[in-house]
């Protein structure tokens, strides 16, 4: 496996690479890895001939300056795990690589609906850190594909939302979310987690399994309202449980009148702050 910190040096290796006919899949992460992140990586490698994944813990997206302190780091072993699941480079920019002082990162897009609800609204200025640093990646990769997993479900929409908006050359590629046996997403933050947290986490792919096994049935807004109660009831704290159009996000009451719906949720588990989601109908075109 190659490794590169210095973006020129990564950018002479991927236009050597591009000469010779090879396509290349591009895995964003902040590191921390797990099953997860390495799916995505065997999906670029069955389709593209070369896969780099990154590792930067991207402070323009935190917005609790302790999650960004403690979340987790450990690049030795991740490059351990990279070069086993048979990633071919690994890029781990410093931020001023990233971020050069004299170049304008920020992206304006207007974000509408996308970028209000759910995360957009509990995480202020997340996404705006997010887009920038999707944007910035991948003008230093310069990949043909982006691979994405399910599991940040409003992260990839509005990722797709800006290589639309701004024509980028890159097709966006999503990876199905990998779990834990009892049905856990995997997540980095999952470490932080005490094992009586770890055991309550749980509770958070049974809501929404519940919420799938019921649609039809039930109506939303009592799917929602128990949800939101029994991930209360084993002392984790909610913070949103939304059924969404999965195109516009927003909201929705009645489920015969949308074609595409996801049940998305965020609570608290102590200080650790979990994500997850669930598709109950349709999918990304
Ligand atoms: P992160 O390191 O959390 O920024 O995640 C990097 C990428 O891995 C993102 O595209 C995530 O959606 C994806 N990812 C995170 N957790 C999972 C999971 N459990 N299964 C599949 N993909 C995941």
């Amino acid at each position: 496996m190659h490794y590169y910190s210095l973006s020129e040096n990564l950018q002479s290796f991927i236009e050597n690479q591009k000469s010779s006919g090879k396509k290349i899949a591009f895995v964003p992460t902040m590191g921390a890895l797990h099953e997860g992140h390495l799916s995505l990586i065997r999906l670029g490698i069955q389709q593209s001939s070369v896969v780099v994944c990154s590792i930067f813990v991207n402070p323009t997206q935190f917005n609790h300056p302790n999650d960004l302190q403690t979340y987790p780091r450990m690049l030795e072993a991740d490059a351990r795990l990279l070069e086993k699941t048979g990633c071919h480079v690994l890029f781990v920019p410093d931020v001023i690589e990233v971020y050069p002082p004299a170049l304008d990162t920020h992206i304006q897009l207007d974000l509408g609906t996308l970028g209000q609800v759910m995360e957009g609204k509990f995480r202020p200025g997340h996404f705006d850190g997010m887009l920038q640093v999707v944007k910035r990646l991948l003008d230093l990769v310069n990949p043909d594909l982006l691979i994405m997993g399910q599991k940040d479900f409003q992260q990839f929409t509005l990722v797709q939302h800006m290589i639309n908006a701004l024509a980028l050359p890159v097709q966006l590629v999503i990876g199905p979310t990998l779990r834990e046996e009892d049905g856990l997403a995997m997540s980095s933050r999952n470490l932080r987690l005490t094992p009586e947290l770890r055991k309550k986490a749980r509770i958070l792919f049974q809501v929404l399994g519940e919420i799938q096994a019921k649609l039809g049935q039930t109506d939303l807004d009592i799917l929602r309202q128990t949800g939101l109660r029994q991930i209360s009831d084993q002392g984790l704290k909610p913070e949103y449980l939304e059924i969404v159009d999965g195109n516009t996000l927003e909201p929705i009451l009645d489920e015969k009148t949308h074609n595409y719906l996801v049940a998305c949720l965020a609570a608290w588990a102590d200080d650790v702050r979990l994500i997850d989601n669930i598709i109950l109908k349709g999918s990304k075109d």
